[in-house]
């Protein structure tokens, strides 16, 4: 790895306050919009290197931003720090071992993302003050990234408006930049209300929303044929009616995760979804109200963005893993199929490279990636300002997301080191962005094209409010 520029050098400086954060982040993991321990670790932190903060971002009391320098260009370094149910596990085990408590793991990376952006922040805080630059850096810590899409909410509350670029990463198998991919969704909650009667004696006069919800699921099941192929539909049962067969159901309740390309072919899905659900309450004299809980925009792309990252990371090259973080992380890969590994580098649009635990290239410029898309809310944040995303490696190559093996590796000495890589690739390319007038106006260009001919319509219903009692 290269380490030949004064950015690079002053993300060095704070590397080891932010690793630190970063394995105070993972022994603390909160879920969607109660990280309210991991949110006053990054504000401490901000406050630490002599940020100016704004706590309680667009009304959400775990979103928090911190400024520094004056006039100038704006640019916003996006972290998050949520965790995911159901992911606990012990640092650094190749087997699958939860730690006691709630369950909660930081399978996502989220400690390392929050952290990493952070550094980035820093150094770029650093260099406009030893440089005497007029600018601003922003970090923004930007909570429930794990389905409460907070990003859409700030950005609908004008967080961004003054932005003019946006940068963020996310943990990976790579490094390179992050193909802007991602599916534009929503999820609605449907409740079915029928009637509870004995199940035995009177099974004629119960009507039952149990069997709504399990039609519903049948006619969404056979609308997957019928739909377009990158679109994804799911659900979580969130309420069944109770643990007792012989009472008729009167109430259930399913969450749908409805997800399209884009936000027209988006809305165009939710319709018929929610043409079955009244076609299911219909079918069984049953009543369904429905619920948005979140949602969020597809990725826009921004290419001088993405040319001046790409160059930043091939100037840097690889993250600089040694033999025992490679032997680490072949205990990881042992665990995994062959098909996880092959996926991750369909993924990633390169070849196959065997007996290579850990990232060893910067994915380039040119590869195709191929399958494999979920969600973001800094879509959201894409189509308010022109927004660049590194993906930085951090874990064994094949790790899938949301894994026990991705919690057992965020504290490992190979995510340190993820972690300062792609803040340099960050603060490098912000710097660029800072220096060159020209690629700001191009990233502008780029980005009023792409959002031209469609403009940004928040995918938030206007009434909703951050769901931030949500948990779970
Ligand atoms: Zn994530």
């Amino acid at each position: 790895m290269q380490n030949s520029e004064e950015i690079w050098r002053l993300v060095d400086k704070h590397q080891d306050d932010l690793i630190a954060l970063s394995d105070r982040v993972w022994e603390i993991p909160e879920l969607c919009y109660t990280e309210f321990k991991s949110c006053a670790e990054h504000t401490v932190m901000l406050e630490a290197k002599g940020f100016r903060v704004t706590k309680n971002v667009a009304g959400i009391p775990t979103a928090v931003m911190g400024e520094a320098g004056e006039g100038g260009p704006v640019i916003g370094i996006l972290g998050e720090y949520d965790a995911l149910p159901g992911l606990s596990q012990e640092a650094g085990v190749a087997e699958p071992k939860p730690l006691p408590g709630p369950g909660f793991g930081h399978g996502c990376g989220h400690n390392l993302l929050g952290s990493a952006s952070l550094l980035a922040a820093t150094a770029v805080k650093d260099w406009l003050a030893a440089n005497g630059i007029k600018g601003r850096v922003r970090y923004y810590g930007c909570p429930a990234e794990e389905g409460g899409a907070a990003k859409g909410f700030m950005a609908r509350a004008g967080a961004f408006s003054d932005v003019d670029i946006a940068i963020s990463w996310h943990p990976s198998s790579f490094s390179g930049v992050n193909p802007a991919q991602s599916l534009a969704n929503t999820r609605i909650d449907f409740s079915f209300t029928g009637r509870a009667s004995h199940a035995a004696a009177s099974p004629h006069l119960g009507r039952s929303a149990l069997d709504a919800l399990e039609l519903m699921s049948v006619g969404v099941n056979y609308m997957r044929e019928h739909m377009p192929s990158d679109a994804r539909v799911h659900a979580a049962i969130l309420d069944a009616g109770g643990v007792a067969p012989n009472v008729v159901q009167a109430f259930a309740k399913v969450r749908y995760l409805i997800r399209a390309t884009n936000l027209p072919d988006l809305s165009r899905l939710i319709e018929r979804v929610r043409k079955i659900a009244d076609g299911a309450a219909l079918m069984t004299e049953t009543t369904v109200t429905s619920q948005v809980v979140s949602a969020v925009s597809n990725l826009l792309a921004n290419t001088p963005l993405e040319r001046a990252m790409q160059d930043n990371l091939e100037r840097l090259g690889p993250p600089p893993f040694d033999d025992a973080d490679r032997k680490t992380a072949a205990e990881f890969q042992a665990t995994l199929t062959d098909e996880d590994i092959e996926a991750s580098y369909r993924r990633a649009g390169v070849p196959v490279r065997p007996n290579t635990p850990l990232c060893d290239l910067i994915i380039p410029a040119d590869a195709k990636p191929g399958g494999g898309i979920g969600s973001t809310d800094v879509g959201d944040v894409s189509w308010v300002v022109p927004t660049v995303q590194a993906r930085g490696a951090t874990y064994a190559v094949g790790t899938p997301g949301h894994s026990w093996q991705l919690t057992a590796q965020g504290k490992l000495p190979a995510a340190h080191k993820g972690l300062v890589h792609v803040a340099k690739v960050m603060a490098g390319t912000a710097v660029d962005a800072i220096q060159d007038e020209t690629l700001r106006a191009r990233a502008k260009a780029d980005h009023a094209a792409r959002v031209g001919k469609t403009p940004y319509v928040c995918p938030l219903p206007a009434d909703l409010e951050p769901p931030i009692k949500m948990s779970a």
